[in-house]
């Protein structure tokens, strides 16, 4: 009786997988003329199984840029699952190393592998998966080291990271220049994946509640605390659900890429201990501090690490938009540490997350120095100061105030 009952609900399930990947057939073919028979399987070709499912489109795969960020358990999975299938150009962040304890949940890491970069070991292990992929590899600092121009070519930008405040930059980094972003969250055995299609639909900082902030703020209390040493709360996680929540993250990204329909702002629950799968939305926050965007982003020649201030000002003023009065950081930047009892200062020109709380220290009497920041520079600073040493990464798109409104300026430059 029960297995003739599950049999019928075995069969109804098919029944409605084999509608639904109809629809999704008929959806992507609509527009498009179908070129290859679909029943000429090449086992030769690595794809093969792929290209049987209706809509899979391998063109699409093999010309999609994406970037991971965290190469830690999720990371790891998601990097696996879009090797496997081909992603043209995969860049992974991360600014850890591998430890003994990433290994019972980490699938491209080793023993042998321990004090190297996680995001060059967990590359070289993918480019070993599938060698027609181009995986890019960068060790730093998600908040400083990529510039907004990189995020704006990427098809799908996806966050594998354990902490709100790397999300909640991702996110406003998405929004300026209308990248997708999928999310991914894990503890114990449970997790969550959430999809945002900039600009429509509510966004990831529409869902932060007040506790949210606060935890964010915790780190604020101390600004001279990097990352780092925050992320000492180590989150339980088992490898099962960095599988799950892994690989309906990568599926998401599959949808984005064929443009298949995603619910922007919607977050896919698992509760693992009852298995239960639901959905809840985000609610639209109109005074969301994160729905800006970038619009008009103009090109420039210029770099981060050969152009000036100056430079950036001249070329702003020569647009037709009156003269340009200051440069709005995305970044606060710590421009100098001081101690005042020893009469004690240090010029840093770093931004706040990229100066460690040891380098804070007064070397005279021990005590913490005092960081002095800036939000913004102005015409009238030191403008023959290279824009990278006021804290912009390479290829940014740089918000310059002009007297007919705030203009943003791509260093493309920097796009070799
Ligand atoms: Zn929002
Ligand atoms: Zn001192």
């Amino acid at each position: 009786m029960n297995s003739e009952k599950n049999d019928i609900t075995g069969d109804a399930l098919a029944d409605r997988l084999v509608d639904e990947s109809a629809q999704a057939e008929a959806a992507s073919t609509e527009n498009e003329a179908v070129e290859s028979p679909p029943f000429l399987i090449d086992d030769e070709d690595r794809y093969s199984r792929l290209r049987l499912i209706g809509w899979w489109d391998q063109e699409k795969i093999s010309a999609a840029k994406v970037l991971i960020v965290g190469a830690g358990a999720l990371g790891n999975e998601v990097l696996k699952n879009l090797a496997l299938v081909g992603i043209g150009e995969i860049t992974l962040i991360d600014f850890d190393t591998v430890q003994p304890s990433n290994l019972s949940r980490s699938v491209l890491f080793r023993t042998g592998d321990a004090g190297q970069s996680k995001s060059a070991v967990a590359a070289r292990m993918a480019r070993d998966l599938n060698s027609e992929c181009r995986i890019n590899e960068v060790q730093g600092d998600i908040l400083t080291a990529i510039g907004l121009g990189f995020v704006r070519e990427q098809d799908v930008v996806i966050s594998c990271v354990d902490n709100r405040e790397a999300r909640l930059w991702i996110n406003r980094m998405c929004w300026k220049v209308a990248t997708p972003w999928v999310d991914g969250g894990i503890q114990e055995i449970n997790g969550v994946a959430k999809v945002f299609s900039p600009p429509d639909g509510p966004c990831y900082e529409c869902g932060m509640t007040e506790k949210d902030y606060q935890l964010i703020q915790l780190r604020y209390s101390c600004p001279l605390l990097t990352q780092e040493e925050v992320l000492q709360g180590k989150v339980p996680t088992a490898p099962t659900i960095a599988s799950i929540i892994g690989g309906l993250q990568a599926q998401e990204v599959l949808k984005l890429i064929h443009r298949i329909p995603t619910e922007g702002g919607t977050a896919l629950v698992f509760n693992g201990v009852a298995n239960r799968f639901y959905s809840t939305r985000y609610p639209w926050r109109e005074d969301c501090l994160s729905h800006e965007s970038y619009d008009p982003i103009i090109s420039s020649p210029l770099s981060a690490q050969s152009s000036t201030v100056a430079e950036l000002f001249e070329f702003v003023d020569a647009l037709g938009v009156g003269r340009a009065t200051h440069i709005e950081l995305d970044r606060d930047l710590v421009e100098q540490l001081a101690c005042r009892q020893c009469d004690v200062h240090v010029d840093v020109g770093l931004p706040h997350s990229d100066v460690p709380m040891t380098r804070a220290i007064c070397e005279q009497c021990g005590q913490p120095m005092k960081p002095k920041m800036i939000s913004q520079v102005d015409r009238l600073d030191d403008s023959g100061r290279l824009l990278c040493r006021v804290g912009i990464p390479k290829y940014d798109i740089v918000k310059v105030q002009a007297e007919s409104g705030m203009q943003f300026i791509q260093l493309s430059g920097d796009a070799l």
